[in-house]
């Protein structure tokens, strides 16, 4: 059992302000056996396995308003897996129908709403629900977390890598800057890039996949990086029709090839 960050939901809330107990009235309380927290990949693989194990008496607090997590929340140009597809699926959900063998955020948003809908998750999940904090009450017989205001579980789980909020660096004279600013995580899909000057700060790996995709439409670009990292060719393809035919046949034909499809990406990829 993971424990949040935060025990305290009036610690929790930015404006200080005591968040709402849990028992407000016009506030609908659930008292289920386990929370669990965002509807990522950690979270809905959570659900899953609660399923498997017989337990459907849960709830999956959402704050957004559909599943997908990192691949809901990125849509930058280029955004795709740096994990090869055939592994970067959970292993009870392989995806015979993966276009690419690096495919792009759309598809794999697809694919977690897909296994939403498989496990037959959607019941569970309560969106637009987000957590403030979470406060364990010993005084239950059982103990039991209030994780928000929408329900109680003796049991909360949140995924290590759900706290996906984008990080912007504390750069002095950004907030004055008169140009158009966003992070790759809340791209402006209606900005218009073409013809602009643009900067492009950091080369992780988002960096890695945005640059090549904007560069040919952009007037200038400049990239910044405080520290170079190798850069190698993806080796990114489409997995050709009689290849997901095969899959989709023989499973075990995709099994076989995943450590295969690993050894290139590790070989490759280098530390980006
Ligand atoms: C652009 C990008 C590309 C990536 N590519 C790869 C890759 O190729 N291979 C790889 O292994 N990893 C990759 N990652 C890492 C990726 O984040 C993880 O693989 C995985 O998606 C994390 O899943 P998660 O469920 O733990 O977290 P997330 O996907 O971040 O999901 C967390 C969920 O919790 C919700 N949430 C957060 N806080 C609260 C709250 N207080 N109350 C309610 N809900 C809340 C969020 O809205 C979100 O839906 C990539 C990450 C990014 C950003």
């Amino acid at each position: 059992m993971a424990r949040p960050e935060t025990p305290d939901p009036a610690a929790a809330r930015a404006d200080g302000a005591a968040a709402p107990a849990a028992t407000e009235p016009g506030h609908e309380v659930q008292h289920v056996r386990v929370a669990v927290i965002g509807s990522g990949f950690g979270g809905l693989g959570a659900a899953v396995r609660l399923r498997q194990e017989g337990i459907t008496d849960f709830v999956v607090l959402e704050r957004a308003a559909s599943v997908g997590g990192t691949w809901r929340d990125n849509s930058y140009p280029g955004c795709a897996c740096d994990v090869p597809s055939h592994l970067y699926s959970f292993s009870f959900a392989p995806n015979p129908d993966w276009p690419r063998t690096f495919s792009g955020q759309s598809d794999i948003r697809a694919y977690l709403e897909r296994v939403a809908d498989r496990f037959r998750l959607r019941d569970h999940l309560r969106f637009n629900h987000e957590v403030l904090g979470a406060r364990w009450d010993a005084g239950r017989p059982a103990g039991r977390w209030t994780p928000a205001r929408a329900a109680t579980a003796p049991t909360c789980w949140w995924p290590p890598a759900a706290r996906s909020d984008p990080s912007v660096p504390d750069l002095p004279g950004l907030d004055g800057f008169p140009g158009e600013v966003f992070h790759s995580a809340r791209w402006d899909h209606d900005y218009d890039l073409r013809g602009k000057r643009v900067a492009v700060v950091g080369t992780g790996a988002s960096a890695i996949q945005i640059v090549p995709k904007i560069q040919p439409q952009v007037g200038r670009l400049v990239l910044f990086q405080r520290t170079p990292a190798w850069v190698m060719p993806r080796m990114d393809r489409d997995i050709t029709p009689a290849e997901r035919w095969v899959y989709r046949r023989f499973p075990a034909a995709q099994r076989a090839c995943a450590p295969r499809c690993g050894g290139c990406a590790s070989s490759r990829s280098g530390p980006s």
